[in-house]
């Protein structure tokens, strides 16, 4: 009988993925560009070998699935989908559908969408090959109906939450690739202010990494149980084997990255959406890399962080200045996806994009199903004007501020929490401080302002 789906590229995702598939039931064909890794993969697939047909040549791959095929693409991003696509659609019928699950560009899955010849998804996956092989977060997106074809697999192979599987149509077109960048996003922020917590604990209070280690944990048994927490307490806790001290002592302060933050942070400046932690966060990864500048700031200026003294905050303040920071960043990260919704015309339900990240991703965590209920709940687009949100920010608040005046009062660097509140406080300042902007500009470029009185297009007493 023939394969219910096909998998090209058996890299680290893509062989992880097809495994996955095969172990929930679903007879699989695959295709690697280099035959001998189909083999090799084939080989050490165990008893899952059987529920995998692998094949040499593309045509052979096509002719092991059963008609309308369904056919994913795990290949790097870029020019390898564009070469792949183009291969593999002659080969294809008119109902048959390709699906690329790689981490593309959402204008990129737009570009593909129209100028596809047949029915065509693009997938976002997360969660790592651990994720791809046991259970990813998947984001659709492209036609529901198509979506729909393949939903009963990859509803199958993802990550559940209380049973409820994290694999849901986002919306059309690139819709399901931008909701995985800004999930990345959002992950580059929730890390970047856990880092910053660390480093209070460190520089302003003296904790050893151990104890650094203690507080994540216990942490991770509250409010802020999330992947990123527990797995920070594992690093600080780590011992390095070939020196015996702990591993956050060896390892070099420069963060790499692949660019989706930054890509996310780009993408909110022409949506006009407002993420100051996302941006914070991958500000300070370029910033930790400039590591000979930082050494000869020092020696200049003295060292940034001092001990904080008497005036070390408490731990409980400051989990909850990190739940509050936490929060308003996701908070940002949501209002992006609404204003994406909004200019691509995609119907984006934030509820829904909350479920899915509640399991199988690297930013799972228990707040998120709160906000999935609270998303569902508010009126309003914006975390922070969600009942059950506005509730925690009044409870917390107080705690960010008091850690981030803290952190400034001791030269201890906190761009993505400092960020954060500045957010909060622009926030809720219904008389901002733009009318200065507004009479700047047409002061020197008579761009008009709007008056109080509701009069458009005026001008001050400089001009004619
Ligand atoms: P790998 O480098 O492990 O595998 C790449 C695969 O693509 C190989 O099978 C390779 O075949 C094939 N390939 C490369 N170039 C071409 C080409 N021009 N034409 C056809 N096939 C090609 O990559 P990953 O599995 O890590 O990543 C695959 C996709 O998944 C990427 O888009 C990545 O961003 C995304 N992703 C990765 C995650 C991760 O944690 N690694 C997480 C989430 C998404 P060959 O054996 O012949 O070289």
């Amino acid at each position: 009988s023939k394969a219910e789906i096909g998998l090209i590229g058996l890299g680290t995702m893509g062989a992880a993925l097809a495994l996955n598939i095969a172990e929930h039931g679903f007879d699989i064909a695959v295709w690697n560009r280099t035959a001998s890794v189909t083999q090799g993969f084939h080989a050490s697939a165990g008893e899952l070998a059987a529920r995998i047909t692998p094949t040499e040549t593309l045509e052979a791959l096509v002719e092991a699935i059963a008609q309308p095929r369904a056919i994913i693409l795990m290949v790097p991003a870029g020019a390898a989908v564009d070469e792949q696509i183009a291969a593999l659609r002659p080969l294809l019928g008119p109902d048959d559908l390709i699906i690329d699950a790689g981490n593309a560009n959402f204008h990129d899955t737009n570009r593909r969408t129209r100028d596809a010849t047949g029915p065509f998804l693009g997938i976002g996956v997360s969660g790592g090959e651990e994720g791809a092989r046991h259970g990813p977060a998947i984001m659709g997106g492209g036609k529901r109906a198509d979506w729909d074809r393949v939903a009963p697999i990859l509803t199958a192979i993802s990550a559940k939450h209380d049973g409820e599987p994290c694999a849901n149509w986002m919306g059309e077109e690139g819709a399901g690739h931008f909701v995985k960048a800004v999930h990345n996003g959002i992950e580059y922020a929730d890390m970047q202010m856990i880092a910053e917590i660390y480093g209070i604990l460190r520089d302003g209070m003296g904790y050893t990494p151990d104890r650094v280690a203690d507080v994540f944990a216990r942490w991770n048994d509250g409010p802020l149980q999330s992947y990123l927490v527990e797995i920070s307490g594992k690093v600080a806790a780590a011992v390095d084997k070939k020196t015996g001290k702990p591993l956050l002592e060896v390892i070099v302060d420069a963060a790499g990255q692949k660019g989706t933050g930054r890509w996310t942070a780009i993408e909110a400046q022409h949506l006009a959406a407002p993420i100051p932690c996302i941006e914070a966060a991958v500000v300070a990864r370029n910033l930790s890399s400039r590591r000979d500048a930082r050494a000869e700031g020092e020696r200049l200026f003295g060292a940034g962080p001092v001990p904080m003294g008497d005036a070390v905050p408490s731990e409980a303040a400051l989990e909850s200045a990190l739940i509050c920071g936490k929060i308003l960043c996701y908070a940002q990260g949501f209002e992006m996806i609404a204003a994406a919704s909004e200019q691509f015309g995609w119907s984006l339900d934030l509820p829904t994009i909350a479920r899915t990240w509640r399991a199988g991703c690297i930013i799972r965590s228990a707040m998120l199903d709160d906000m999935a209920t609270a998303l569902a709940e508010a009126s309003s687009r914006n975390l922070m004007f969600a009942d059950f949100f506005t509730r925690k920010i009044q409870d917390s608040h107080a705690d960010l501020r008091q850690v981030v005046c803290a952190g400034a009062a001791h030269g201890i660097a906190l761009p993505a929490l400092g960020a954060g509140l500045s957010y909060f406080d622009a926030m809720r300042t219904a008389r901002g401080t733009a009318d200065m902007i507004q009479g700047q500009r047409d002061y020197f470029g008579l761009h008009g302002f709007e008056r109080f009185d509701g009069r458009k297009d005026q001008h001050g007493p400089w001009a004619g």
